[in-house]
């Protein structure tokens, strides 16, 4: 198998987004720092309950999909279709918004660690405008396969390949066949996995550090740098640390971006439509 070097580092930036959460940006912080179909990562992390308290109040978005994943913490989803999502340690949630969905995630604590993850992948032109739809995925939905030396590998989408065996994600089958992996690895430990060669692929440590392409280029990567790899059909690292990180990768879609804020969308034009769809109250 060709293995996939360490092709780019972004590093993660520090942002304030919704009613002032503070995050950790990498994917997203500029529009040159993109991997198509990935938008955007952000990566919330804090024992300071000022840091996440204010939440995501009601916000739209359009034309694309947002993921959140948490390590640790209670946030509530609650959206204009009547979806009530309790977002506990280990869940997750998977919302195609399609061409319009209005929701708001609020902390369900008042202390604590908040930890977790919200990532944005772009939806292909034909799927933009199809009606809103969203996945609860509760804690115990999520499969867990141990690894070698006490390490985990959780399946939030795509399939897993570990010693013979195949085991799938709650999400799987959806356009650009995204791979969503959160493997733990103890210090000195090896973890490798096949990557489609068409799949554009990043690795983000939220802790520890790895070593990408051990026996190749040997790139290190540390936590909260978003590792995008080059092309090849598999990936393989070493943790020089007790680690913990993520696998992501999907199709490209290879079409044009126009954002504006909370919209994604390919023309100008279509982006003008969301917004007067918004201030109509037409978008959802
Ligand atoms: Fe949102």
């Amino acid at each position: 198998m060709a293995q996939r070097s360490l092709h780019r580092i972004l590093p993660a930036v520090a942002v304030s987004d919704g009613a002032g959460v503070k995050l950790l940006r990498s994917l997203g912080h500029t529009r040159e720092a993109r991997l198509d179909p990935f938008l955007m990562l952000d990566c919330f992390y804090s024992d300071n309950p000022d840091d996440y308290l204010a939440g995501f109040p009601a916000h739209p978005h359009r034309g694309f999909e947002t993921v959140t994943y948490m390590l640790e913490g209670h946030m509530l989803h609650e959206d204009h279709l009547g979806n009530r999502g309790e977002l506990k340690s280990g869940g997750a949630q998977w919302m195609s918004c399609g061409r319009g969905i209005i929701h708001s995630e609020m902390p369900r604590q008042e202390s604590g660690r908040m930890r977790g993850f919200q990532l944005w992948i772009n939806l292909p032109a034909r799927e933009k405008m199809k009606p809103a739809s969203y996945r609860d995925l509760a804690p115990d939905m999520i499969p867990e396969i141990p690894l070698a030396d006490g390490g985990l590998a959780r399946i939030i989408a795509g399939t897993f390949l570990h010693e013979e065996s195949a085991t799938c994600g709650p999400v799987n089958g959806i356009s650009r066949n995204p791979l969503f992996f959160d493997i733990r690895l103890p210090a000195g430990s090896r973890f490798s996995h096949p990557l489609a060669p068409t799949s554009h692929a990043f690795l983000y440590p939220y802790q520890g550090s790895l070593i990408v392409d051990p026996d190749g280029s040997a790139a290190s990567l540390r936590a909260h740098q978003a590792g995008i790899l080059g092309k090849g059909d598999a990936v393989s690292v070493l943790a020089t640390e007790p680690s913990g990180f993520l696998v992501l990768a999907a199709d490209p879609i290879g079409e044009p971006i126009v954002q504006y804020g909370p919209f994604v969308m390919n023309t100008a034009e279509e982006i003008d439509q969301a917004i007067t769809d918004y201030r109509n109250n037409t978008l959802v």
